[in-house]
């Protein structure tokens, strides 16, 4: 057995091992008290004495090389990600568990309530939250005097917004503005809803914010009336609030329709009895509506008398408290866990 070539080999012989099974056999082999080197010690005897000294050095050198590079393989076999460097995984364990996020319950209410309106036709548009006094007011006929313009009723990004003919900037009180931005740009046929926030400088209470959403729809064509707004509200109503709902329209006054009605749908508590949460009328109010006013036309270039449309708006807030139920208005806005999971 030449010390030589057994140096040089067991390098790449112990390289080549892939289990601590076989370095094991290896190791009895080469270090066993039968192995090789057991042997190359028990041939010294039968040598010249001269050369005795120096080939036991050999022997001891190579016992401790082999040694060290079993030991280090054995390391090397033992380390959690075997000859290398990935990562092991280890299936036994408990893994973590990440809850899915949901949707805030106002972006629920104001998908579906968009939703029913897209399978009859209508678009989705969005605009603007920082409009101009004519987008917000005088394109939707309402006058400089009116009180909805006054400071105390609207959010102008200058304090000098009285001053007369003027066009300030202001946070938009509604989503109507975009009613004027779509049809100064588009000519009928037109279906669109537009949801978004809006502004008002209200006190915060159970049931006002100086921030909240709406929802807004209006059609323009030509031989639009009454009754296709009444058909198109009820089929909304009776999706988002269950078909045994009854309808009813109040007249009302907006500026930008004429007529002008509230719509009220029979409380959802009661069934129309009277409860308290309707405040013994059996009614409760969720949108407004009307036909659209002549004078929104001719501020976006419509003839009047050769189109006509209509407009509704209503409070994505209050469709939502109405539908599961929420006495305050704040809770949507708070970001409590213990509210939002229930949605
Ligand atoms: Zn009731």
């Amino acid at each position: 057995m030449d010390i030589e070539a057994i140096k040089i080999n067991i390098g790449t012989e112990i390289q080549d091992l892939a289990s601590l099974e076989a370095l094991e056999e290896l190791r009895v082999k080469y270090l066993g008290r039968k192995g090789v080197l057991a042997e190359l010690t028990g041939s010294i005897p039968g040598l010249p004495v001269e050369a005795r000294a120096a080939f036991g050095q050999s022997v001891n050198a190579l016992k401790n090389k082999i040694t060290l590079l079993i030991e280090e393989k054995k390391k090397l076999l033992a380390a959690p990600a075997a000859g290398g460097s990935a990562e092991r995984v280890d299936i036994g364990m408990p893994g973590i568990v990440h809850e899915p996020g949901r949707l805030h319950p106002l972006t629920q209410v104001t998908r579906e309530i968009c939703a029913i309106f897209t399978r009859m036709g209508f678009s989705i548009i969005e605009g603007p939250e920082i409009e101009t006094e004519f987008n917000n007011f005088t394109g939707l006929n309402i006058p400089l005097e009116h009180p909805s313009r006054e400071a105390f009723d609207t959010f102008y990004l200058k304090a000098d917004h009285r001053a007369p003919t003027t066009d300030h900037l202001l946070l938009r009180s509604h989503t109507s503005p975009v009613q004027i931005r779509v049809m100064k740009e588009k000519k009928p046929p037109l279906a669109v809803v537009v949801p978004g926030r809006v502004y008002r400088p209200d006190a915060v209470d159970a049931s006002h914010s100086f921030m909240f959403h709406q929802i807004e729809g209006f059609i323009v064509d030509k031989n639009i009336r009454f009754s296709d707004l009444k058909g198109i509200l009820e089929f909304f109503a009776k999706q988002v609030f269950g078909q045994d709902i009854l309808m009813r329209f109040r007249p009302h006054f907006f500026p930008f329709t004429e007529p002008s009605a509230e719509v009220d749908i029979s409380c959802v508590i009661c069934k129309a009895k009277g409860c308290s949460a309707c405040g013994r009328k059996g009614w409760i109010e969720i949108l407004g509506s009307g036909m659209i006013h002549p004078n929104v036309f001719k501020h976006v270039g419509y003839d009047p008398k050769k189109y006509s449309g209509f407009a509704f708006g209503m409070g994505v807030e209050r469709i939502a408290m109405l539908k599961y139920g929420i006495n305050d208005i704040r809770l949507f806005y708070e970001n409590d866990l213990r509210f939002l999971k229930q949605f």
